[in-house]
């Protein structure tokens, strides 16, 4: 494969290697084309089926939730069908045995993503989600953590109905940072110190 780039390449590469091996500190930030090759559909992809005639723009958000909450959860619902079974791809598995190799060495790798899936975490890496977590959920008025209990991953996404939080009465959403939302703060903290002190950053 190497013998096929041109010599510019070729030595780009090495300079690159050398980068990779050498720096303490590097912060690397994924998004939604690393899980598109585990076929994890993304924002753009035109929806299918029931949902074709929706915008995800439009179903993302706090206004449709308050708007419709049965709508915007059955949405979740439906896209949690369609990833349950998905698995982490090279990319993933690559990210995540480089992080463990490198534990008892002199280098630190970071790893934010701002994909809402778990692979990364599937792949064995530890990751910062700067987007929320689809497999999560919390009450969309007090804020708690929500757990489904006793159910397995195939039927729990089945079922469309709406949940109401034990505290307050208020819906369940997905812990997911929606359109006009602001990022997570310990996320972000973390996100911001990693950029600003490692000397490579992939993205
Ligand atoms: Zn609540």
């Amino acid at each position: 494969m190497v013998a096929e780039l041109s010599t510019q390449l070729v030595a780009q590469q090495q300079h690159a290697v050398k980068l990779l091996t050498s720096a303490k500190r590097i912060c690397i930030l994924t998004g939604a084309g690393i899980s598109a090759e585990s076929g994890i559909p993304t924002f753009r992809d035109k929806q299918t089926g029931l949902w074709e005639n929706y915008r995800a723009e439009d179903l993302a958000s706090p206004i449709a939730f308050d708007r419709d909450p049965k709508m915007v959860w059955s949405w979740y619902q439906w896209r949690r069908q369609l990833v349950q079974d998905k698995a982490p791809n090279p990319a993933h598995l690559a990210l995540a045995q480089w992080q463990q190799s490198v534990k008892q060495s002199h280098q630190h790798i970071t790893i934010i993503t701002q994909n809402v899936d778990d692979l990364h975490e599937q792949a064995g890496a530890q990751v910062t989600h700067l987007h929320g977590h689809l497999w999560r959920n919390r009450c969309h008025q007090c804020d708690k953590p929500y757990k489904i209990e006793g159910i397995n991953k195939e039927n729990q996404y089945a079922n469309d109905e709406l949940i109401t939080c034990p505290h307050c009465a208020g819906y369940i959403r997905p812990d997911i940072v929606w359109f006009g939302e602001a990022l997570p703060v310990e996320a972000w903290q973390i996100a911001e110190q990693a950029a600003a002190s490692c000397e490579v950053f992939m993205s």
